[in-house]
């Protein structure tokens, strides 16, 4: 293994931290010294403004096409530029925050550029044009399945043949830390129809692992699978809040509408592909009955990326008390059957656009135990098996002032790349 690179800034050397100099992912935040929100990028303890170390220049190195898309908002102008040109930054800020001799290092501007975390707020990273949500874990389809339609085959006879999705609500995603309201809506009880209108009574979380799309792709022109990496930017953390009791009635015949369109919780920091690439592992092994994928979602160089994840709950009577989150379940990223560059070569196998900014999420990311069921529908079995927080009280699905907290970060060989944290308090439906 080579020797690592070291950043001058001591907090960026933390083993257990989630942002050493190896990651320096890309997010947006605001200052309160600024009017417009800044690009930026966690080391350590501290987040740097690229906007302002690139407009003291500090980041010279940069072409000027790629330094000026640091003058935006959002990542969108950026990601567009391909990965070549988030690469040529990457290279950039790791001279600059690691060479004992860097300029910023001793400059009466630093504060200005550098930081501390606890002084900013994040935004999001994008403004996300479309979002795509899949379904693309075997144990997670398999167990809905079960509890959904009991009485056949619990994979419908599409799903080992390509990854399944929806079209999913672009507006309603937002920053980790921003409240969800419970949903109202049109659900029917045990007994069946007629339905009823009023706040969602099953409302649930899921643990998924979204990408953003860098360089667009060209109307009528279908991403090969080989290229599809060539498209993607980085990966965040996707908390796809769900209400369980209008999803059963509303899903057939065109899937989940109202019971999805509320809201998705995304981590702030995206990372890129370049920080992940340690950590790409092969692909998800197919059991020797599953049937042949075709040609057009098949690659030798496919990967999927070994990423740790995790899901806590906090409830309002646990924060009072000073009580941490509590974890409800762990999992694997590695662990889908669909990969990411099947999910693109799908989307745009006919003929699809995509843009800069487009999101995709992975679906649930359940594993073979009941430890690794990535929400509460699996977790609890429909509530069956209820859940014990620390503060006495058992979940079978979320109640207002609960927070979801998810938390994921890869690790090998002592180097350790976070995600940061993906959270979401739930408040009362409206009255
Ligand atoms: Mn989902």
């Amino acid at each position: 293994m080579n020797e690592r690179t070291r950043s001058w800034i001591e907090s960026a050397g933390d083993p257990d931290g989630d942002f050493p100099i190896e990651n320096l992912p890309l997010g947006v935040f605001e200052r309160d010294d600024a009017e417009a929100p800044r690009i930026g990028v966690p080391i350590g303890e501290q987040v740097l403004d690229l906007r302002e170390a690139w407009e003291n220049g500090f980041l010279g190195g940069l072409s000027g096409s790629l330094g000026r898309t640091l003058e935006a908002s959002s990542l969108n102008d950026l990601a567009s530029l391909g990965r070549s040109a988030s690469g040529e930054l990457r290279g950039v800020l790791t001279t600059l925050l690691s060479d004992e001799s860097s300029p910023l290092r001793t400059s009466d501007q630093r504060d200005r550029i550098l930081l501390p975390a606890s002084a900013i707020d994040s935004c999001l990273p994008f403004s996300i044009g479309d979002y795509t949500d899949f379904y693309a874990s075997e144990n997670h389809a398999t167990n809905v399945g079960r509890m959904f339609r009991p009485d056949g085959d619990p994979l419908l006879p599409n799903w080992k043949h390509l990854p399944v999705g929806y079209h999913g609500r672009a507006s309603s995603v937002v920053e980790s830390g921003r409240p969800i309201r419970r949903p109202s809506g049109q659900t029917v009880g045990p007994d069946g129809p007629p339905p009823k209108h009023g706040p969602c009574r099953l409302l649930d979380y899921e643990l998924e692992v979204g990408f953003f799309l860098g360089r667009s792709s060209e109307l009528g022109t279908p991403i090969p699978i080989e290229q599809a990496l060539d498209h993607v930017f980085g990966l965040v953390l996707v908390n796809d809040w769900s209400a369980r009791d209008i999803q059963k009635w509303e899903y057939q015949p065109l899937g989940p509408f109202n019971a999805k369109n509320f809201g998705t919780t995304i981590s702030p920091w995206v990372v890129t592909l370049d920080a992940l690439e340690p950590f790409m592992v092969a692909g998800p092994p197919r059991k020797a009955d599953d049937p042949a994928t075709l040609p057009y979602l098949t690659s030798d160089q496919d990967v999927a990326i070994d990423l740790e994840l995790e899901v806590l709950i906090q409830s309002a009577d646990m924060r009072t008390r000073g009580m941490a989150p509590h974890r409800i379940s762990i999992g694997n990223y590695r662990d889908m059957y669909w990969t990411i560059a099947q999910m693109v070569a799908h989307h745009t196998s006919t003929g699809c656009d995509l843009r800069s900014g487009d999101m995709m999420a992975s679906g649930t990311v359940s594993g073979p135990d009941e430890e690794n069921r990535g929400c509460l529908l699996e977790r609890t079995w429909r509530g069956e098996n209820p859940i014990s927080l620390p503060d006495g009280t058992e979940r079978r699905f979320l109640l207002d002032g609960d927070e979801v907290v998810i938390r994921g970060w890869c690790r090998n060989d002592g180097l350790r790349i976070g995600f940061g944290e993906c959270r979401g308090i739930i408040t009362p439906a409206l009255g």
